[in-house]
């Protein structure tokens, strides 16, 4: 069976509408709910170290400010597009309500490669951009955080040229930045960990032991390494990662530690050698025999096509949007569990809201008060995720955008718009 076209945006609106319905939700707030607030696309011309001017393609999309300042990161990939933005922009809105902390949403890339760019052309890319997008950004109006291929460094790119227009030192205009300038503590593993936290409470309600599981994890970047290592070195069984190149896969259980240390180097899981491992592909990575199955890639990963192979009990959504619509059909058939993005990659912007708030109060916290109040935070959102779908009898998905649709919509009718007066 060949796949339609992938739109993100159109999956988001789908997996929206059955909500709203579900719902029983005002036709004006599901029709809200269905624009972003605020659309802005930019040219940013650079010019490249052989001297030439390149102009690339830059977005930055705020779903909702219904909750408060609209939040979400940046990400560069030569595959960026509006409408990935958009769906972005708006699971970013419902990420943060379903997590209940005080931001709507938004999301921003660049349509670049940056493995094919140097650093001072990066530096140059990001500053561009972030003039381009400076009128709607800001500690109280937008604040961007890393995402695909931007991290740390970027942020503080970022922090930096907005600060010198506005004059002075504005740390909470992004998350995400190095701890050296006002980056919090735990922010960097704070997805990972979120995913790991959401992966425990999820076996111990469906009375799976987690020292029996084995665990697939699709992508090594920042969330998919970070959540193989806790569970690594919690003595769990991760069965199979990968990375673009492809993955590796052990029934008994893969060397961790041995496969983060040979990426870090630079290398790529292609040609990592052990003669334990069996090569695999990515699409092999989903349906190989585990128990839980963590997609921490890109979007459009779990398809019509592979669902049905699927054969985990349980999926963590660590990235945005692997799940088409299609292939969560055929999950729930299956009934297969599955713990929706939204919720489960929650801890990165959970994380960044301590973050912002340390900024905005000139403190700073500790890793045990960042790493209890994430735990508490994660554990609340799943197990009011959880109530509903069992009460409801609906897929934890829908449940965390009821969940999330409510808190949006009640935000608006309470602020006297439809959902919010921008
Ligand atoms: N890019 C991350 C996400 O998709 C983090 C966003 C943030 O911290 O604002 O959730």
């Amino acid at each position: 069976m060949s796949q339609k076209e992938y739109n993100p945006y159109e999956n988001m609106l789908a997996v929206l509408k059955q909500s709203a319905e579900k719902l029983g939700l005002d036709p004006d707030d599901y029709a809200t709910l269905c624009y972003p607030e605020r659309e802005l696309k930019v040219s940013i011309p650079i010019k490249m170290d052989d001297g030439k001017v390149k102009v690339f393609e830059g977005y930055r999309v705020q779903h909702s400010s219904a909750r408060g300042p609209c939040k979400g990161g940046i990400r560069f990939h030569q595959d960026a597009n509006m409408d990935e933005v958009k769906a972005l922009a708006a699971w970013m809105s419902f990420k943060c309500a379903v997590v209940n902390i005080p931001y709507g949403g938004a999301k921003g890339g660049i349509k670049v490669d940056p493995s094919k760019l140097s650093r001072d052309e990066l530096i140059r890319l990001t500053r561009r951009y972030t003039t381009r997008i400076l009128p709607i950004i800001g500690p109280d109006k937008d604040i961007p955080a890393p995402d695909v291929n931007t991290n740390g460094e970027v942020m503080a790119w970022i922090m930096d040229t907005y600060s010198m227009f506005q004059g002075h030192c504005v740390p909470g205009v992004v998350t995400g930045k190095p701890v050296e300038i006002g980056g919090s503590v735990g922010r960097v593993e704070a997805t990972g960990r979120g995913v790991t936290i959401i992966t425990y409470e999820c076996l111990k309600v469906n009375d799976m032991d987690a020292s029996s599981v084995a665990i697939a994890i699709q992508g090594m970047g920042n969330v998919g390494g970070t959540a193989a290592d806790i569970f690594y070195n919690n003595g769990q069984k991760v069965v199979a990662v990968s990375d673009y190149t492809g993955g590796v896969y052990c029934e008994e259980g893969l060397p961790i530690n041995e496969i983060r240390a040979f990426l870090a180097g630079g290398n790529t899981l292609n040609d990592y050698q052990n003669d334990k491992v069996t090569h695999i592909t990515n699409d092999e990575l989903i349906t190989c025999k585990c128990d839980v199955l963590i997609p921490a890639a890109l979007e459009n990963q779990i398809t019509a096509d592979n669902a049905e192979a699927i054969q985990a009990k349980i999926i963590v959504e660590a990235a945005n949007g692997p799940t088409t619509v299609e292939a969560d059909e055929i999950l729930n058939k299956k009934n297969v569990i599955v713990c929706p993005d939204i919720l489960s990659n929650a801890g990165g912007v959970v994380v960044s809201y301590f973050e912002w708030v340390q900024n905005i109060q000139s403190l700073t916290w500790d890793l045990e008060e960042v790493n209890r109040t994430l735990n508490k935070i994660m554990l609340t959102a799943f197990n009011e995720v959880a109530e509903l779908s069992k009460e409801k009898e609906v897929p934890m998905r829908m449940a965390a955008y009821m969940v999330a649709i409510k808190r949006i919509t009640t935000a608006g009718k309470l602020r006297g718009g439809p959902i919010s007066l921008g």
